[in-house]
């Protein structure tokens, strides 16, 4: 399955923590790319070291309209996914979204407007109670997925963790 997550309605620097957790979520559960029409240039810098260190290609990409994008990536075959309160409950349709191919994930910020509701393939709840995006996001990256994101190998980077029963093992990679 190839994932890509859209944010849409971030206000810049009030959500940049969050916009950042966003992104850090998007690319540690498996998405390829995450999507933004706003991006202040340190969440790409932390994103691009982040890549450095500890390898894989996720991307920001920018983008003019998010409208657009949405129109586009339905033409292609892409099911668009929408984190909602409001949507159907993530049980009962995670399996259904796990079969797709391709999917686009869109998480909010401040209110999103009714189209995005209207267009999306599934609108999904992560409970019927407002929470965060960025955990909803989580939850449902792995529900898909069902943990496997955590078996993948990051190609690329400098360094790679032994997981350790204490304390930290670090190592670097040959080049
Ligand atoms: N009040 C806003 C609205 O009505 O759209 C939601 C604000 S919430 C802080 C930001 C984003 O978190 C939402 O757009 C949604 O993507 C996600 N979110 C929050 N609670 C959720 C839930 N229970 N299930 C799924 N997504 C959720």
């Amino acid at each position: 399955m190839t994932i890509e997550v859209l944010r849409i309605g971030q206000r810049l620097v009030r959500d940049d923590r969050v916009t950042t957790h966003v992104a850090l979520v998007s690319r540690a559960f498996g998405a390829k790319k995450i999507y933004m029409n706003e991006i202040n240039p340190e969440i790409k810098e932390t994103l691009s070291k982040v890549n450095k260190s500890w390898g894989s290609d996720f991307e920001i990409q920018y983008i003019e309209n998010w409208r657009t994008l949405l129109k586009s990536k339905k033409k292609d075959g892409v099911k668009i996914i929408h984190l909602t309160m409001y949507g159907q409950n993530i049980n009962s349709i995670q399996a259904k979204i796990a079969k797709e191919k391709q999917i686009l994930i869109v998480v909010g910020a401040e209110k999103v407007p009714r189209d995005v509701y209207e267009n999306a393939d599934y609108n999904v709840a992560v409970g019927n109670q407002p929470h965060s995006e960025i955990s909803a996001l989580a939850i449902v990256l792995d529900r898909i997925q069902s943990g496997a994101q955590f078996d993948s190998k990051f190609d690329g980077g400098r360094l790679q963790i032994i997981p350790s029963e204490k304390g930290k093992q670090v190592v670097s990679k040959k080049s």
